[in-house]
């Protein structure tokens, strides 16, 4: 993490595997932490970034620092057994990058090369996680889980299952199949007009 929320200097974190918790006095960034993650796997809704714009993810200055013009994260995933999915697949590691300039904008790196948000979006999600992925447990989420309804509850097997990508592909299929009908439709508006 570099310039991103409260970690204005260049930050490193190693997530070993199995469970880890983030512990700290409040305030100290834990939250931030997992947004880092979040959006560099494709968040773009600012409320689940806890910000009003995009751009509030930067560091905003403090008493003793000025504001940056950029954040980044880069997230490296060891990729050895190579179980990326085809066109991330070409190396051992799986670097992905996303940086936010000022009056800029958002702009993402796999493996260095230039890609589009939908790209990482479905990378995460075929590899079952994602920025919604249940396996970021934010703080009071247990309790929400306990008393969710059916329907939110079944989403979490579904992400442990891996169908997230198809849904998400369904749902741009169900939008294309939207705009083809209205397409339709004007299409014999137009034909009734000149006929
Ligand atoms: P708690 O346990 O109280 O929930 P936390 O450890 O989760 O706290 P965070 O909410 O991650 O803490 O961090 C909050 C800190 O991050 C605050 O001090 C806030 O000022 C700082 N912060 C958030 N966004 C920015 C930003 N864009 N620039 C600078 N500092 C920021």
């Amino acid at each position: 993490m570099n310039g991103f929320k409260s970690f204005v200097d260049p930050t490193d974190l190693i997530i070993a595997e199995g469970l880890t918790g983030v512990v700290g006095p409040n305030g100290c960034g834990k939250s931030n932490l997992l947004e880092a993650l979040r959006w560099v796997m494709g968040e773009n809704r600012p409320t689940a970034m806890r910000g009003g714009g995009m751009e509030d993810v930067i560091f905003a200055g403090a008493a003793s620092r000025n504001a940056k013009n950029f954040a980044e994260v880069c997230l490296t995933i060891d990729n050895s057994e190579r179980l990326a999915p085809a066109g991330f697949n070409d190396l051992d590691q799986l670097e992905v990058v996303r940086r936010i300039t000022r009056d800029v904008g958002s702009a993402y790196k796999a493996n260095g090369k230039e890609t589009r948000a939908r790209d990482v979006q479905m990378l995460f999600a075929d590899a079952s996680t994602g920025s919604h992925s249940p396996a970021l447990v934010r703080q009071g989420q247990i309790s929400e889980l306990i008393s969710a309804k059916p329907k939110a509850r079944r989403r979490i097997l579904e992400e442990a299952a891996g169908i997230s990508g198809l849904y998400q592909r369904r749902h741009e299929a169900e939008l294309k199949l939207n705009n083809t009908e209205a397409n339709l439709l004007r299409v014999d508006d137009v034909v009734e007009q000149l006929a």
